[in-house]
């Protein structure tokens, strides 16, 4: 994952620049930092470093493939490697709370990472990260992304 890492960070990084313009952008810290904040609170994690956060079709799509490689084959809408979430460039609209219920669950995977729970069981990690997306878009009044039984299931996936 390093390797893949550093390629990404590699196609994204001359765009970067731009802030704003192009296909790759950073997301500012102003619209990460309540959403941060809400993840710190739910994972008793107060006061969370922030990752680097960017909107990268092409950086998806390369993360994507090797997913899939890996035997994955749905679809990333998001992504999280350690210290980067990668959002999708083409979809992504900060007003959007759909869009930003995918920017919680990466930082949920974020304050994993942080807490040294980046070895943990991958299918309980995705369980708090999909059931606090959903807390969080209830809290915004809205139907839960993920099917609670379904999630409850994925926390036996290890
Ligand atoms: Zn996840």
């Amino acid at each position: 994952m390093a390797a893949a890492l550093a390629l990404l960070l590699a196609s994204a990084a001359p765009t970067l620049a731009e802030d704003g313009a192009g296909e790759a952008h950073r997301v500012p810290p102003a619209i990460v930092a309540p959403l941060l904040d809400w993840v710190g609170r739910h994972t008793g994690q107060p006061g969370l470093v922030p990752p680097v956060i960017i909107a990268s079709r092409q950086a998806l799509r390369r993360l994507d493939r090797t997913a899939q490689l890996a035997g994955t084959d749905e679809r990333l809408r998001a992504a999280y490697v350690p210290g980067v979430v990668i959002l999708d460039s083409d979809t992504w609209s900060p007003a959007d709370p759909v869009e930003l219920s995918y920017l919680v669950h990466e930082l949920v995977h974020h304050a994993q990472q942080l807490a040294g729970r980046g070895g943990e069981c991958r299918g309980r990690r995705e369980e708090e990260a999909y059931r606090l997306q959903n807390l969080w878009l209830a809290e915004q009044g809205l139907p839960p992304e993920h099917d609670p039984a379904w999630i409850a299931r994925a926390a036996d996936l290890c």
